[in-house]
């Protein structure tokens, strides 16, 4: 009979509390903050760049788990109200065991599409601006001649690169691509490079930038951002996620800026080339569409608002800026750079 009787609402909030209260709800909780304050602790110490993009994707995960796992507690909590009435602590127990599949199971899927439709999105874009020099593809290649295909074919000779990489020049000039990139799929890894790009560069420079975007397959990160970028997208909410996004970003360029020098032995030759590039090829385009440094296999696209003026940008302003930014700034990697010189 009771089924038939709307549920007074102090009974929903009785099982919220009750809940949220339960020992071992609590506890989990609890310990999911305290991963997240511990791996916080490490990632201020640690000076290694690999450690602590791991360290900001584990705060990714865990904070995204706490909030699906909060959400969906609530959602079953009101679906199964009316078992609760009967029975309160076998009903506790059930909706902390569906809250806990779902976190898990919705995090895993969330991963996935979104970087299956990542990857198409980025591919068609490449391909349609772009000559593809691999070795598989040899379509429109032949008239081409690519320095910067001489240079990359012997690079992956001294990196004894395992892995297949295909070059590709990119003959647009298309805005949203970046100078240089890195494509990473299961299927095709290919590392790009804009002819504008190589002919302003000399071949110790087109060698550093190649080996930048090398890095960021070796070091697998279109995986990490695209972790990071569906976090974000899907807990916009979550400060805590943009923050961790652009953190990542960051990390992996200054990560990929490393794999260079370590290769090649020249991060003067990378340094001058961020600043051609900078100056020859990002300062040409429109401010509404200038493409923030040399990219990554997300293409980012920086749109700057017209009319953020200079008079309201006071420092803090700027840290914020910085702490929101995908790329590190070019004086922090020109300065990382040259004191490897
Ligand atoms: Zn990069």
């Amino acid at each position: 009979l009771s089924s038939l009787l709307p549920i007074p609402l102090s009974v929903y909030f009785a099982f919220f509390h009750d809940y949220f209260s339960t020992n071992y709800v609590a506890t989990g909780l609890g310990f999911g903050v305290g991963i997240f304050a511990v791996s916080y602790l490490f990632f201020r110490g640690s000076n290694n760049q690999r450690f602590k993009t791991s360290l900001l994707l584990l705060m990714l995960v865990d904070s995204t788990t706490l909030w699906i796992f909060v959400l969906s507690s609530l959602a079953f909590c009101v679906a199964l109200v009316q078992q609760y009435w009967s029975a309160a602590e076998p009903t506790i127990a059930l909706v902390s065991r569906f809250a806990l599949f779902s976190s898990l199971g919705l995090s895993a899927i969330l991963v996935g599409v979104f970087r299956r439709r990542s990857i198409e999105r980025t591919y068609a874009t490449i391909r349609n601006n772009s000559v593809i020099l691999g070795p598989e593809v040899t379509d429109a290649g032949a008239s081409y001649a690519s320095r910067g295909k001489v240079i990359f074919q012997n690079l992956l000779n001294r990196a004894s690169f395992t892995k297949r990489v295909t070059f590709a020049l990119l003959t647009t000039n298309e805005v949203r691509l970046p100078s240089s990139l890195a494509f990473d799929s299961r299927k095709l890894k290919m590392v790009g490079i804009q002819r504008k790009v190589e002919s302003i560069l000399d071949d110790d420079e087109i060698e550093s930038v190649l080996a930048h975007e090398l890095g960021h397959i070796a070091n697998r990160d279109s995986l990490q951002k695209t972790i990071a970028t569906g976090y974000r997208i899907a807990f916009p909410f979550d400060p805590i996620a943009r923050l961790i996004e652009a953190a990542v970003y960051r990390n992996r360029e200054i990560s990929a800026d490393e794999y260079s020098t370590k290769l090649t032995s020249k991060p003067a030759s990378l340094a001058s080339a961020l600043l051609k590039i900078y100056e020859n090829v990002q300062l040409q385009i429109p401010k509404q569409l200038a493409t923030i440094g040399p990219p990554s296999s997300q293409l980012s696209v920086l749109r700057e608002k017209g009319g953020i003026s200079e008079s309201i940008s006071s420092s803090w302003r700027l840290r914020v800026r910085k702490l929101l930014s995908k790329q590190p700034t070019l004086e922090d990697r020109i300065e990382r750079l040259l004191s490897r010189a």
